[in-house]
């Protein structure tokens, strides 16, 4: 990995830790995992040279590898332990499932789109990311068979609060999710019993759109 990973990517890398910290992001974990990402390698090579300014870009199949700032915003809030198993809907790139894996957390990641899924597997497992097991499903039914999870992320704008998922979490887990149609507000669920959740709104922010099933 380290071959195609080169000083001038850690100081650009360096560079952008400042300005996600710039923007609010205190978590030091946080920002040592997002340190230590080549973002770069996630990303078509023709964008190589945009990979560490804080912003989305394509990643084919119409979708993007999501603005550092935003990985920074919900890794924060998911409070990412060593050995927490945390399942990720939209696995994209990946780069998102590689910050998560480098905070210690066992990854489950799924996507609906075959094609991400088959390039993002490659990849991470070429980057030695063993802690990452990857999925193509659909996010809405979770991953039943190892269930429940202590944490979980949705990288996509989901329309309505996935319920579904819910019943995946661990008492006192916490899921995060970006709610809402055209542009969506940051929300965090915390499961407080078998019964009862409790939840947060953390600002607004824009995800590609959260769809059912796996796409054709
Ligand atoms: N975490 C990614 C962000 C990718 S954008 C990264 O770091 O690059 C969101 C991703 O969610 C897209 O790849 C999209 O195809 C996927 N997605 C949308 N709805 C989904 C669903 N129901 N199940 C699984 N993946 C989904």
């Amino acid at each position: 990995m380290m071959s195609n990973d080169s000083f001038r990517h850690k100081g650009l890398r360096n560079r952008l830790v400042q300005e996600v910290r710039r923007k609010g992001i205190t978590d030091e974990r946080v920002l040592d995992a997002i340190g230590r990402v080549p973002r770069h390698l996630f990303m078509d090579s023709s964008f190589v040279k945009l990979a560490y300014k804080d912003q989305a870009f394509p990643i084919g199949q119409g979708q993007t590898i999501s603005q550092p700032y935003a990985v920074a915003v919900q890794t924060e809030l998911l409070q990412v332990q060593p050995g927490d198993q945390v399942l990720e809907v939209g696995t994209g790139s990946g780069y998102q499932a590689a910050v998560l894996a480098e905070m210690g957390a066992d990854v489950f990641s799924v996507e609906r789109q075959k094609r991400l899924y088959e390039k993002t597997s490659r990849l991470l497992s070429s980057l030695k990311y063993k802690k990452v097991r990857l999925f193509l499903g659909d996010g809405y039914e979770g991953l039943p068979a190892f269930a429940p999870f202590d944490k979980i992320l949705v990288t996509a704008g989901a329309e309505e609060m996935p319920s579904s998922l819910l019943v995946q979490l661990k008492p006192g887990g916490l899921m995060v999710v970006p709610l809402g149609k055209s542009d969506q507000t940051m929300t965090r669920v915390k499961r407080i019993n078998e019964d009862d959740f409790e939840q947060e709104t953390f600002g607004q922010f824009a995800f590609v759109p959260m769809l059912k099933g796996i796409a054709k």
